[in-house]
């Protein structure tokens, strides 16, 4: 009874972040988000330094190297652009993040040229290129001294254009796309010298009844960046060779230019910031299993960093007992989802059964097998993983305005609480 009274104290005050551990997650966030750190990609060396601080923390925390080296290596291919991209439409100057961003793909061009908009009724018209009189109208326009001006809704219609269509396209001197949302991203592809560069334009800074562009973008591809993992871990109280793994990427978009980057606050200092307090709590705490900590390069780029880990373990992926991807958690006030919950069903009834216990999330919302973050390859190889992301609170994402200062971390403690929970019932 004295012992059920006990545990039944320890479950109802169980360990939450305190007000010091959460000036720690602030001071983590603004870090990783800083300047110096450029959106921690591809200009400036961001991903670089980003890692040397997180391979700092780690040792100050007391997480150990697997051998003299926090560090794992690997090349990787990305298309950069290094000088600060300009765009004037008519006299307005629009300004590289806010206004309009590079696609990732763009090769580099410069110069002027006057405005064809792409007319959507080739898309609405017959196919068939003989009765299309649209589609035939544009692919006699000659549009060497033109910039290309479309919807980028239509881009979903392109693939059903004939070839003709997309060589005609290749003529011109610029493309102009215009989008709702400004969404970064980085390739590790990049269009050949003789394809137009790209420029995707808020419809909102579109002036209308304008003539002329001059444009400016220069990319710089680089076919062997070298990036990296950050790879420690902490002893459980047991001998054991089975291990819990939590992992996060720490790699974001990088910038565009020299002075504009994306900060990636939620995507993703956030889940590294948590893996940073799950050391430094399992240091003090220790779990019975070894937990590994695997910080990912190269996420954005296409889950690189993650891959090629997967393809070079340092210890064999079959002694992982569980590992748990924490990616966009800077969030919650709509609860969270959790993909592969529908693959390993058990472990998503012990984790939904501490949340209704304790009332941590609003919901848990159950996803099958996705693509869309690092614990992807981990799964393709039968590792058991959870993929968990807060939903709700902020619109920011790929884009200048996920800042450390405005992310809400409405449920961050909870989260927290829930996942140090949930592993300790594995
Ligand atoms: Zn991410």
């Amino acid at each position: 009874m004295q012992k059920y009274i006990f545990s039944f104290f320890l479950f109802v005050f169980s360990f939450t972040l305190s007000a010091q551990d959460l000036k720690r997650v602030q001071k983590t966030l603004d870090t990783l988000c800083h300047e110096t750190f450029f959106g921690r990609g591809y200009l400036q060396q961001g991903d670089k330094k980003a890692s040397q601080y997180l391979a700092q923390r780690f040792k100050e925390v007391g997480v150990k190297p697997f051998q003299e080296t926090y560090f794992q290596p690997f090349e990787m291919a990305i298309n950069t652009f290094p000088e600060t991209p300009t765009l004037q439409i008519g006299k307005t100057k629009l300004m590289i993040g806010k206004d309009f961003i590079i696609n990732a793909l763009s090769s580099s061009g410069f110069g002027s040229g006057k405005i064809y908009q792409l007319d959507e009724r080739i898309f609405t018209e017959n196919k068939n290129q003989s009765s299309n009189e649209f589609l035939g109208q544009f692919l006699n326009t000659n549009l060497r001294d033109k910039v290309l001006v479309f919807d980028g809704d239509l881009e979903s219609k392109f693939s059903e254009m004939p070839r003709s269509f997309f060589k005609k396209m290749a003529e011109a001197k610029a493309h102009i796309k215009l989008k709702t949302k400004l969404t970064a991203s980085v390739a590790t592809q990049c269009y050949p010298d003789f394809y137009p560069p790209i420029f995707e334009v808020l419809r909102t800074k579109f002036p209308k009844k304008v003539q002329k562009i001059i444009f400016s973008v220069r990319s710089e591809f680089i076919s062997n960046y070298g990036s990296q993992n950050v790879i420690g871990y902490l002893d459980g109280t047991r001998h054991s060779d089975s291990v819990l793994v939590i992992t996060a990427h720490y790699d974001h978009l990088g910038g565009q230019g020299k002075t504009v980057y994306f900060a990636g606050a939620n995507d993703n200092a956030s889940g590294v910031s948590m893996l940073l307090e799950f050391a430094e709590y399992y240091k003090k705490n220790p779990l019975k299993y070894k937990v590994v900590f695997l910080l990912f390069g190269a996420e954005e780029a296409g889950l690189i960093g993650s891959k090629f880990y997967t393809e070079n373990p340092i210890f064999p992926l079959s002694n992982i007992k569980f590992l748990v991807n924490l990616d966009l958690v800077g969030t919650g006030d709509e609860g969270a989802t959790v993909v592969n919950a529908s693959i390993h069903q058990k472990e998503f009834k012990i984790l939904t059964k501490i949340n209704e216990n304790q009332q941590l999330l609003p919901k848990i919302q159950m996803r099958g097998r996705a693509a869309n973050s690092d614990h992807y390859f981990f799964s393709q190889q039968g590792v058991p993983a959870f993929f968990i992301y807060t939903l709700g609170g902020i619109q920011a994402y790929h884009d200048i305005y996920d800042q450390s200062g405005t992310l809400p971390l409405t449920k961050y403690t909870e989260l927290f609480q829930l996942i140090r929970q949930f592993l300790e019932q594995l």
